[in-house]
């Protein structure tokens, strides 16, 4: 029996995870992702697929992420019909979350097509959400540290990554003929000292090894979050403004309200309202309570919301209370989706504050290239929002101490538990130069046999096994 895999996505970029496995004649595809932030990138959701989907048996998905669950529904649009195995949290974070890209989709081709912004005449969504439905009846969850039987040649365990409510780090066994191969996936993986989160599980081996590469060189800075997160707070406050923070409804939403809630209650930083402008935060918040065998704060329900509490917090549910807030002038912070600013309700409040000089907006997570909050990282003067330039007099602060990766000496960690080296190991979901670099780092520190895979490229992983 032969292995192969096909790189369909997640290479050189942090966005589009596709990796389509050929195990003898079962074809499976491991996450499938949607590309986001640069528009080359973007354009290949609308190509057709790569690999008629109709031909693939089987999806295997690590974490609820869009940039590794965001195509699905295109592929069950175009005639997948397998299972689609995953762990429990992701399953019902999947349907949050698939259903809100579909939201987002269906409401970009309407803005697009009523403000005439498109060049299409009659834009349409990449999918909507009776797609995403169907999507849904395919899902079959499983918990950590469990075998699942693929077929009769292929099992897989997920266990935990940290990273995200359900993450996973796949191991997959394959039985061959003659031999029996396994191969680890590491998915996204999360620090090692998350508030909420447990560490990444340590893996001992594998023949053939997936590692993420997203801060593969970058070492997060030392500093405590909440510190710093103290610093812009109070910094905002005196400035007579409002902190507004992209992130998302789940994970790092819940993160930055328990240290809000610490801050807060220690008199660190001043009680004023916390919003969270996003429709989903309330289910997701929820999903920690129905799953307390998968993070480390073990407490019973209403002491966990407590974790989570300030004072004056505020789930903003639609989008009529949502518009409200733009009248507030100062002492408030907004938390709102999408982390990486490439839609959802955040838009519409940048669009308002970015030109406000009293106001900050905190960037608290992981841009890709091309996204509007890679830009304003990088301290553009202008960031393009519904088709309008709108000049940055904001503050703009950085906080990657507070991102849900390990950074480049918690990956180290990570893959010193192998006992032995990987016969081939692929740096996947990172951007270039820092992909090559770490690439190399791992050759010289490891002394393994690292390969960075192109779009498109298939290398045979093992050949009469
Ligand atoms: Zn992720």
């Amino acid at each position: 029996m032969n292995v192969s895999v096909k790189f369909l996505g997640g290479t050189g970029t942090v966005t589009g995870s596709r990796f389509l496995l050929d195990i003898g004649n079962f074809r499976l595809l491991f996450d499938c992702g949607l590309f986001q932030g640069l528009k080359e990138l973007r354009l290949r959701n609308w190509e057709v697929c790569p690999v008629d989907p109709a031909t693939i048996h089987a999806v295997v998905i690590s974490h609820a992420h869009i940039d590794h669950t965001g195509y699905l529904p295109k592929l069950v649009r175009e005639g997948f019909r397998g299972p689609i195995y995953c762990t429990e949290p992701s399953s019902d974070l999947m349907e949050l979350m698939l259903l809100d890209s579909a939201k987002l989709q269906e409401e970009e081709a309407a803005y697009a097509a009523a403000h005439s912004y498109s060049k299409h005449e009659n834009p349409l969504p990449l999918y909507t959400a009776q797609d995403v439905q169907k999507v849904l009846t395919l899902l079959r969850e499983h918990p950590f540290n469990s075998k699942i039987k693929v077929n009769e040649r292929i099992e897989i365990v997920f266990r935990d990554a940290g990273h995200l409510l359900g993450a996973a780090i796949t191991e997959m066994f394959i039985t061959g003929d003659s031999q029996s191969k396994k191969i680890v996936f590491s998915g996204d993986l999360g620090r090692s000292h998350d508030v909420i989160l447990n560490s990444p599980t340590p893996i001992q081996e594998a023949d053939v090894l997936f590692v993420e590469s997203t801060y593969g060189n970058k070492g997060n800075p030392g500093g405590n979050p909440a510190t710093e997160l103290q610093r812009v707070v109070k910094d905002t406050v005196n400035n007579g403004g409002v902190l507004l923070i992209p992130a998302f409804a789940v994970g790092r939403t819940q993160v930055l309200l328990h240290y809000l809630h610490i801050l807060m209650q220690e008199d660190k930083v001043p009680d004023i309202p916390v919003y969270i402008d996003s429709p989903m935060a309330t289910s997701a918040t929820y999903l920690y309570y129905k799953f307390p065998q998968y993070h480390k704060i073990k407490f019973n329900q209403s002491e966990f919301a407590r974790q989570l509490e300030t004072n004056m917090l505020v789930f903003v549910k639609n989008s009529k209370h949502s518009k409200t807030l733009n009248e507030i002038k100062r002492n408030a912070i907004i938390i709102s989706s999408s982390g990486m600013m490439t839609g959802g309700r955040i838009l519409h409040h940048m669009y308002r504050r970015l030109r406000n000089k009293q106001d900050t907006i905190l960037i608290a997570g992981y841009q890709a290239e091309g996204t509007r909050g890679r830009r304003l990282m990088d301290g553009e003067p202008t960031i393009r929002i519904f088709g309008e330039e709108v000049p940055v007099n904001c503050k703009v602060e950085c906080m990657t101490a507070l991102s849900g990766h390990a950074d480049r000496e918690e990956l180290f960690a990570w893959m010193k538990n192998f006992t032995k080296p990987p016969k081939i190991t692929f740096t996947i979901h990172g951007e270039n130069p820092d992909l090559k670099i770490y690439g190399q780092a791992i050759r010289d520190r490891m002394k393994w046999n690292v390969m960075s895979p192109e779009y498109l490229e298939t290398v045979e992983l093992f050949k009469g096994i």
